[in-house]
């Protein structure tokens, strides 16, 4: 058997590693874009762009895992079993895409992007007192960088044409500690305004405001990394489309941020991981069922935000304080059902949760147990 991974991230790497961890003992061949080694990305937004720690590498040897990896080498196209790249053409018996998912960018992309390793090399020197760093958006990424670049003391305009950071998934209760927490730190938020004009070192809002600026950050999200499924086989739809299993056609699998299963693609390390080893698992024979209660964090300043559940902004939130040390922890709930937390440092109680979180169990009895 021969099996294609495309994408030499998390998901890819991770796909691989699992195969082998089933005793697998088919042909192996991961393709990279990118040059380096797998590694990362968590650190790149946190202490790697702050220069406190190295990146990490994934691995620290290949050999052991027999794998054929071919970094520098992009996928440019998909059709009828074969896969072909700027080295040539690959068939297979299983392709799986693991290609991630690429910044969205401002007319004529003026500023830094942040996913790469050497991304987050461009933009360090930019992290230091004297500078001034224009970040556009305030979602997950662009709260790091300025909890990030406040940390070392450069100044930090966040702009989001949303009246909160994190809004649209989070909800304003939570939205609201979260602006409250840049504020507190010296962050200048310009909210609810987008903008109009931006330059490498300018911002022109909508609100009127002009800020002078030493780099631009775009960090307005994602989109999948697909482009080069455009003539494929596979169905595409804000991702590669799958079901439940990350199965998107006939030996053709998708795992992580490029991955839509059931509707849903998931923008996080873990469940990156979580699909890669149901997709293994699958392509092994194995019937496979993929019931996992998703889970994220954030690290902004001393804070470490952690989320377990499907939560939407949408939800009713209440939120409550435990542990000795008094941690915010929201409830998340629809129609009286438990969906999910995010706890502010609060990890334990986060965790505790997972049960009852799988189960959507009644909220007010786990907010009885929270408070009782
Ligand atoms: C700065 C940053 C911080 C983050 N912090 C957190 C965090 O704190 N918590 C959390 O839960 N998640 C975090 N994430 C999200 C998490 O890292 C991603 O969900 C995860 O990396 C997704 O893994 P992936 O393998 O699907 O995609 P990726 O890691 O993007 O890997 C995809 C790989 O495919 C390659 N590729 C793309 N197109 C092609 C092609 N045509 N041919 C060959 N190769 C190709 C890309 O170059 C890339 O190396 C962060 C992400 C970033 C960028």
């Amino acid at each position: 058997m021969k099996v294609v991974v495309v994408g030499a991230g998390i998901a890819g790497l991770r796909v691989v590693e699992a195969l082998r961890d089933k005793g697998s003992d088919a042909s192996i061949v991961l393709v990279g874009e990118e040059l380096h080694e797998p590694y990362d990305r968590p650190p790149l937004s946190k202490h790697v762009l702050r220069g406190d720690r190295e990146p990490m590498f994934l691995r620290e040897e290949y050999d052991s895992l027999g794998v054929d990896l071919r970094l520098g080498v992009t996928a440019t196209g998909l059709a009828d079993h074969v896969l072909h790249t700027t080295q040539g053409e690959e068939g297979f018996d299983h392709l799986v895409i693991a290609t991630g998912a690429t910044p969205r960018r401002l007319p004529g992309a003026p500023g830094f992007v942040l996913r790469t390793l050497d991304d987050s090399r461009a933009l360090a020197p930019y992290l230091a007192p004297g500078r001034a760093l224009g970040v556009v958006g305030a979602g997950l990424i662009g709260c790091e960088v300025a909890a990030s670049a406040r940390s070392k003391e450069a100044e930090v305009h966040l702009v989001d044409v949303l009246d909160r950071p994190l809004l649209r998934v989070l909800g304003p209760v939570v939205a609201q500690r979260i602006a409250d927490l840049h504020a507190s730190h010296g962050v200048h938020l310009h909210l609810g305004t987008g903008v109009a004009v931006a330059t490498a070192q300018r911002l022109e809002l909508s609100d009127g405001t002009v800020l002078e600026v030493d780099a631009v950050l775009e960090a307005m999200g994602v989109v999948p990394a697909t482009a080069w499924l455009g003539d494929s086989p596979v169905t595409l739809d804000d991702g590669v489309v799958c079901d439940g299993t990350g199965r998107a056609g006939d030996g053709i699998w998708a795992v992580g941020d490029v991955a839509r299963w059931n509707g849903v693609r998931r923008e996080h390390w873990t469940s990156a991981g979580e699909q890669a080893v149901t997709v293994a698992a699958a392509i092994s024979g194995e019937a496979v069922v993929h019931d996992v209660v998703p889970y994220w964090w954030s690290d902004q300043y001393d804070v470490k935000l952690q989320g377990l559940g499907a939560v939407s902004g949408d939800d009713e939130v209440v939120v409550v304080e435990v542990g000795p040390r008094t941690r915010p922890l929201a409830v998340y709930s629809r129609e009286g059902r438990l969906t999910g937390v995010v706890g502010f440092s609060a990890g334990a109680a986060v965790m505790k949760l997972k049960a009852d979180i799988a189960q959507n169990a009644p909220v007010a009895d786990v907010l009885a147990a929270l408070t009782g």
